[in-house]
């Protein structure tokens, strides 16, 4: 946008509310504030308390259910209507807050799951840029449905999928929510509504970077011109420097923090499976019994992360007959866990915040995805990335016992294919350092962004 460039230096990031969203646009947040810029996170009344890091404040507004959030909400649908309405409100009285302050902001980051945060951003004529926080692979196929490219549904049965840029895609990898539009019509059209007014929008950053996913940023440019500024992990944790920062600095539930890294220390070097589902997933009944019976029956020791609403569904005297073997945790300082010499694999429902987790910190995967877009990132973890394997489901959906208990095999007991994946997970982690460390294709993105923003790219 013209004539803008007079004030250079505080930026508001507004994340979607969940966890996955909040610890990548927060990441973000702290890389600007290192590189002098002012940062402010805006985030809803309900996971304002959440969020606690040095250098970035944090504003509230609102979602319209200040007391509970989403949780509150009776469906998606009203959930996501009304944060449209309360978000634009409040975030427009945000700017005006600021405007005759010393530090009046100049941008919105926003989340592109909130693209009504760019109308927002023209209204008080600041810049605006979106932040995609799913892989490109997966924003390249949702951006072609949404400029009529691909149609709805996607049912790829015997043929593959085949888009610029990325690999041929079969049924299991592509995105459940293009498979069955109506299972999800809400978070389909959130997915597509990111690029309903991309054009305004004065930067497109995405959560990945150039030699992991260049090829199809590449071929989807001229629909999706995403400069790549990740991965979005905490430096800390890619430089080893572990004790100057524990985490993200925002946790929506509240960790087992000491607990989990005195029983790993008990452990002996990647002996351990760590195993999450992330922060949405529910899985059905079978499928946590087929995988606690997995994990029982690998022999290999575990850390569990069950989360509270999904505790009831673990088997009867599970917890007990597996003492010696697994610590079951409601929820734990992820970042942390990854990073401790014990852990030997990552079993995950490849959310993109943990795949990019265990790539960048070199922790061999199996992928146990579930629904939306991890069945995509499961195909590069194993297919392209080679840091991993996937877990195939039976006829029913469901990851059988003894499939687990070979996956996690494949990975953990010696032999060629754990040895290329060993070596595969330790060249991304280089990789992925070298992205985001000074003079990285990453932190030049930033820090073109941040010239700008400060005036001082003229
Ligand atoms: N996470 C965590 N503790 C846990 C489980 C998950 O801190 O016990 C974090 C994890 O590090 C990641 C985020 O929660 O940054 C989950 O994001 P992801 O995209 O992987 O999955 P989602 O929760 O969005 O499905």
């Amino acid at each position: 946008m013209e004539g803008k460039k007079e004030y250079g230096g505080h930026v508001v990031v507004l994340p979607y509310p969940s966890q996955g969203h909040i610890n990548p646009l927060l990441q973000f947040a702290k890389r600007l504030a290192s590189k002098g810029v002012k940062a402010t996170i805006a985030t809803t009344h309900y996971t304002v308390n959440f969020i606690c890091t040095p250098n970035v404040c944090v504003e509230p507004i609102s979602d319209g259910f200040d007391k509970g959030g989403f949780a509150q909400a009776q469906t998606e649908d009203v959930f996501l209507n009304s944060f449209r309405t309360n978000g634009s409100r409040t975030l427009s009285e945000l700017i005006k807050k600021y405007q005759s302050t010393s530090s009046p902001i100049n941008c919105v980051v926003y989340d592109s799951f909130l693209p009504w945060a760019l109308d927002v951003a023209r209204e008080h004529g600041i810049y605006g840029a979106a932040f995609f926080t799913n892989s490109a692979a997966v924003c390249a196929i949702f951006c072609r449905i949404h400029y009529g490219l691909l149609a709805l549904p996607v049912k790829k049965e015997g043929m593959p999928l085949l888009l610029p840029g990325l690999p041929p895609l079969n049924s299991p990898d592509l995105p459940s929510f293009i498979k069955t539009p109506e299972s999800h019509p809400a978070y389909l059209a959130m997915k597509l509504s990111q690029f309903s007014n991309l054009e305004k929008a004065d930067w497109v950053f995405d959560n990945t970077f150039e030699v992991l996913e260049g090829e199809v940023v590449k071929a989807t440019s001229e629909l999706w011109p995403a400069k790549l500024i990740g991965p979005m992990v905490p430096s800390a944790y890619l430089d080893g420097r572990i004790k100057d920062d524990r985490g993200y600095g925002a946790s929506l539930w509240k960790p087992l923090g000491d607990e989990c890294i005195k029983w790993l220390e008990t452990k002996p070097c990647q002996s351990v499976v760590y195993i999450s589902f992330g922060s949405m997933v529910s899985l059905s009944l079978k499928q946590v019994e087929e995988i606690a019976l997995g994990l029982k029956d690998s022999n290999l020791y575990f850390l569990w992360v069950v989360k509270e609403s999904e505790r009831a569904k673990l088997p009867d005297g599970f917890i007990e007959s597996t003492k010696e073997k697994g610590l079951i945790v409601t929820w734990c300082n992820q970042l942390e866990m990854l990073a401790h010499k014990a852990i030997g694999c990552f079993a995950t429902h490849c959310g993109w915040n943990s795949t990019l987790e265990g790539l960048s910190l070199g922790v061999p995967m199996v992928g146990v995805p579930q629904w939306a877009d991890q069945l995509t990132d499961a195909k590069f973890i194993e297919g392209i990335w080679g840091v991993g394997v996937r877990a195939k489901e039976d006829g029913e959906g469901i990851v059988r016992r003894e499939e687990l208990v070979f996956c996690l095999k494949e990975v953990m007991v010696e032999g060629e294919r754990s040895k290329e994946i060993r070596r595969n997970a330790g060249k991304w982690k280089e990789l992925a350092k070298e992205a985001v460390s000074e003079g990285g294709s990453s932190d030049k993105s930033i820090n073109e962004f941040v010239e700008h923003l400060k005036g001082t790219d003229k």
